[in-house]
């Protein structure tokens, strides 16, 4: 079996020599431990802050040992009364065609309800963040703007049908013709915008006659700092992802937003998933149901084989992805 380790801590844009393809005997599971063979794997912008030797709300990925992220995957020996061969977990395991986990390590899903991959996107950690950030730092109401940046991408997709479930008006940003023909003309939002295009501050004012008054930030930088001069009064802006910086060298600069928030007495929160733990079965409950309502759809860009994983997880970065970023490793 393989795994993929990290070889050096990335300086800019991670490059492929920064990954390591290792081979490995598959691992036997000692008592209460579960074998269980990969058959999707996540890659996630999040993942590029762990290769930085930096203290975060999670710890660092270790030089030369597998990276780890969320998995799909099959059970194919169980040490463990609660888990039986075949069955389909999720979890968060290593970059690896087989892993073994410990009982507390892995849930397990029911194939009938939804494609086994959903449950790294819209029935897992991007569907939840999407519905957290949005619902209750965002509290967006009828008839209120909302503007999400990262608009076609996992979470933004899903915050957008979201807002649009809650009867507010929703404009997304994005970075191609496609992914805006996406946003308007499949998920139904209001208006799209590329935020690539030079008449970008133009285009996103003439999308928002009335002001933002929900501002879902997954990008930060220039995007964000066109949004923050539209703001309205008590405006609110969940904190979710800057990707714009995570390959940046030194410090991000650009305009500073004190004013535009202290004019607008505008709350923004900054805010990661774990924030809302307890909580979690209410989220999983509300996409689940609103899935099969037909409410909210989704798109998965699923790249076949484990050894493009490197170059899945670097297409985030280019905007390669619509909706969530997956690799296929195995069938089940
Ligand atoms: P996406 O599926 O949105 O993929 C990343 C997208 O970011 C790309 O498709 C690309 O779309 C866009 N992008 C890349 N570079 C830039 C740039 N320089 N400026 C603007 N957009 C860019 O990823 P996720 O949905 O998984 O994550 C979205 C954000 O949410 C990330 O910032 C992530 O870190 C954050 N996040 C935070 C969590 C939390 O708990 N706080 C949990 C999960 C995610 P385009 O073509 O439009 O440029």
């Amino acid at each position: 079996q393989q795994e993929i380790h990290l070889a050096n801590r990335p300086k800019g844009m991670p490059a492929k020599e920064d990954f390591t393809f290792v081979k490995n005997s598959v691992p036997s599971p000692k008592v209460n431990e579960i074998l269980v063979r990969t058959l999707y794997l996540s890659v996630d912008p999040y993942m590029r802050g762990r290769m930085q030797d930096a203290k975060s709300y999670i710890a660092p990925f270790e030089l030369n040992k597998v990276i780890s992220g969320g998995v799909v995957a099959e059970v194919v020996e169980s040490q463990s009364d609660a888990f039986k061969q075949g069955d389909v977990v999720v979890g968060n395991l290593g970059w690896a065609e087989y892993s073994v986990a410990t009982p507390n390590e892995i849930r397990k899903i029911d194939p009938k309800m939804a494609p086994i991959s959903t449950h790294l996107g819209i029935l897992g950690m991007t569907g939840l963040t999407a519905y957290f950030g949005l619902l209750d730092i965002g509290k967006p109401q009828e008839g209120e703007t909302v503007v999400v940046s990262g608009a076609a991408g996992a979470v933004g997709s899903v915050v957008g049908q979201i807002a649009k479930i809650k009867g507010a008006k929703v404009v997304g940003i994005a970075g191609s013709d496609e992914k805006i023909d996406y946003l308007l003309n499949v998920l139904g939002f209001d208006a799209a915008v590329n935020y690539k295009k030079d008449s970008f501050w133009t285009d996103l004012k003439n999308s928002v006659p009335d002001g933002v008054d929900v501002y879902f930030d997954n990008v930060g930088g220039d995007v964000s700092d066109a949004v923050f001069t539209m703001l309205n009064r008590n405006a609110r802006i969940p904190l979710c992802g800057s990707i714009s910086s995570y390959n940046a060298e030194g410090n991000d600069t650009g305009p500073r937003i004190q004013s535009a928030m202290i004019k607008t007495s505008a709350m923004m929160q900054g805010f990661t998933l774990g924030d809302f733990a307890t909580d979690f079965e209410r989220g999983f409950t509300d996409l689940g149901k609103w899935l099969l309502q037909g409410k909210l759809k989704y798109e998965e860009t699923i790249v076949d084989g484990f050894e493009n994983t490197p170059e899945a997880f670097l297409g985030l970065f280019k905007g390669t992805n619509l909706g969530k970023q997956l690799v296929k490793v195995a069938n089940p």
